[in-house]
Parts: C-alpha cells; structure tokens; sequence
C-alpha cells in the first residue's frame, strides 16, 4: 500500500516500486497454484467424483486439463478483480480406440462419459430450492481477501467462498451446494470414414456443466486407430506384406491379395525378387479431409521351403546342380555382390 500509486500520485519512483511488488506477487501466486495443487493432489479430483473406478481404457483422465478448471474456481487469475462465480465447464477429452475397418468406413459409437450435469433439483444454483446464495461475509461479496506477507499485503482468493463471493448457507441436498452432480452420459457419435490416430472430433458442450450455471465445456474425442493384423497404415495409403513360394516368384503367378473390400487377384511377373512392392491403385483409403484414395501397396516375401521331406530336398539338389552351371546367370543378385566384395577386398591390399 506504501507505494500504491494512488497514495504516490506523480512519483515515478513509486510507480517503479509498485511494478516490482506486483510482479513479486505473481509469482507468489504461481507458487500457491502450485502448493494447493500439492495439497489438493488427486483428492480434489476425486471430490468431483472424476475418479471413481470402473473407468478404464477411454477416459485416460487428462488431470492437467480438468485442474485447469478446478484452479479457475479457487484461484481466479484476474489480477485482482472480483472474479464471476460463474465458470464456464471444464473440457473433457475421451480416448476412442478403432480398428482400422472402423476408422476407414466410418461408424457409430456409443461413449460412456463420466461428467458432470448440473444439479436438477437446484437448477445448478448449489442452494436448497426456496432459498438462495448470500453475500460472503468473509470478503464481502468482493471473492478476494488481503493478508499481510512480510512486508507487504497480498490479496488473495477468499477461503470462505473460494472466490465466488457468495456462500450457500442452505446447500441443495442433492448437489451438496456444488450445483453440479455426477453422471455417466451415453453419448452417440458420429465417427466420419478415413479418420486416423490423433485425429481429434469436438462435441460442442458436451463436457463438464459449468458452475452457477455458466456453459458447459466441450468434449474432445481422440481417435486412436489400433493395428491391424495384416495391414499398416501410413495416411492414406496401405502396406501389406504377402509370402509368395520361390517357384512362383521364378515362373511368375498370380497371387491372392487381400483389400478392405476383399480379395483381389495380383499378377506377379517370372523373376519377382523378394521385396519387391506391388502398387493397387485406389485400394487404399479416402482422406477424412477429402482428396484423392490412397492405394495399397503388396510387398511380395519369397519365402524359404521349410519341414521338406527326402524326396523333395533331393529334387531341389537336383535342381541345384542343373543351375550350377549357368550360376551367374540364374542369381544375377548374388554374382554382382560378390563381385563387389572380391573387388571390395582387393582395393584394401
Ligand atoms: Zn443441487
Ligand atoms: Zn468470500
């Protein structure tokens, strides 16, 4: 109050002085943001019913975020000035996991969202029906109180009414004065096709009610598409490996090759390489935000004969010698690479 400017109308000197300690009171205040948090830890969420268990899987409390909302209550940041006890409902976010199917059609899902409603009984006012909120005495309706610190006054968020201004002497039975009450909602959605994971779809109003009636928040449902166990996916395009035999990739063939609408036949040319990708125009996904489909693309795996029988491993040593031969010729690969290490180990000496 010292150097109040309006105690020190015209002294520059004080005006400086003022800055100072206000800003030293900012950080004051972060610091008791911080240690009610300490203090209220989980307990203030658990308080609001946002807690309880049976809540596994979608609804990854985002505890930050619905602090956020708990800190506006008690500690209005307005620099001061007497805060509404009016706040708007906190944002909920809801983790949604697809299959991939689901993500790349579209569907409809029902959400179960623990939230907060406001109290029907009170009509969100906290006060028993019949009577109303009175003017805090503590503060005097002002949601702000001054306490001396060392040398100088701070003001501060009023413990009787939390900053509201206003106490609730009869409080609404059903509410417990909070105006608000706990209740899973069911909610329909509407999850548009080609979605993917962090794709986020806002329903308006559909978070937590707000306080004295303010607007409700918004809930964020975060899309998380889940793996596939033959596709991967990489925006709108779709990867699929397919083991095809060492006969076929020689004499070339036709392979069956699964899409999201079914299968398809895939013609391989004679002398496929393990690896080699195959393109599907169009087989891949439509964008959420509109734009060309994507396409699938089949890489083909040569793969190595396994649990073969006497006879079998005679025909392929058979086979081995009658390429023996023309070696060079039949494993072009295999020629160039050790071509490149002989020439690799004649350039070291
Ligand atoms: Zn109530
Ligand atoms: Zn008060």
């Amino acid at each position: 109050m010292k150097y109040h400017p309006d105690r020190n109308p015209d002294d520059k000197q004080a005006e400086e002085k003022f800055k100072e300690l206000s800003e030293a009171y900012e950080v004051l205040s972060d610091s008791q943001k911080k240690a009610a948090y300490d203090q209220f830890g989980h307990a203030g969420v658990d308080g609001q019913g946002m807690g309880g268990g049976g809540f596994h899987g979608g609804f990854e409390g985002n505890f930050s975020d619905i602090f956020g909302d708990v800190f506006g209550d008690i500690f209005g940041g307005g620099g001061g000035k007497r805060r509404s006890s009016v706040q708007r409902g906190a944002d909920l976010r809801y983790n949604l996991d697809l299959t991939l199917e689901e993500a790349v059609r579209g569907c409809e899902k029902s959400l179960r969202v623990p939230t907060l409603v406001s109290c029907e009984v009170c009509d969100g006012s906290g006060a028993k029906p019949g009577t109303s909120a009175k003017t805090c005495g503590t503060c005097g309706g002002m949601g702000q109180v001054r306490m001396q610190q060392g040398f100088f006054s701070v003001q501060q968020t009023c413990p009787t009414c939390h900053g509201s201004g206003k106490v609730i002497a009869d409080p609404c039975n059903a509410c417990h004065g909070q105006g608000r009450v706990e209740k899973v909602k069911t909610l329909q959605v509407k999850i548009p096709a080609g979605v993917d994971t962090g794709d986020r779809i806002r329903l308006s109003g559909e978070g937590e009610a707000g306080t004295h009636g303010g607007p409700s928040g918004d809930l964020y449902v975060q899309v998380n598409v889940r793996e596939h166990p033959i596709f991967q996916r990489d925006g709108k395009h779709l990867y699929c490996e397919v083991p095809i035999s060492f006969v076929d990739a020689a004499l070339g063939g036709e392979l069956d090759v699964p899409t999201l609408d079914g299968r398809v036949k895939l013609k391989v040319p004679a002398e496929t390489q393990t690896g080699k990708l195959f393109r599907l125009r169009g087989k891949g996904i439509a964008p959420v935000r509109g734009g060309s489909v994507g396409d699938l693309m089949v890489k083909v795996i040569v793969e190595t004969p396994v649990s073969l029988n006497s006879r079998q491993k005679e025909l392929l040593r058979e086979f081995q010698e009658a390429t023996e031969e023309g070696k060079h010729k039949h494993s072009p690969k295999r020629h160039g690479f050790f071509d490149s290490v002989k020439k690799f180990f004649e350039d070291m000496t």
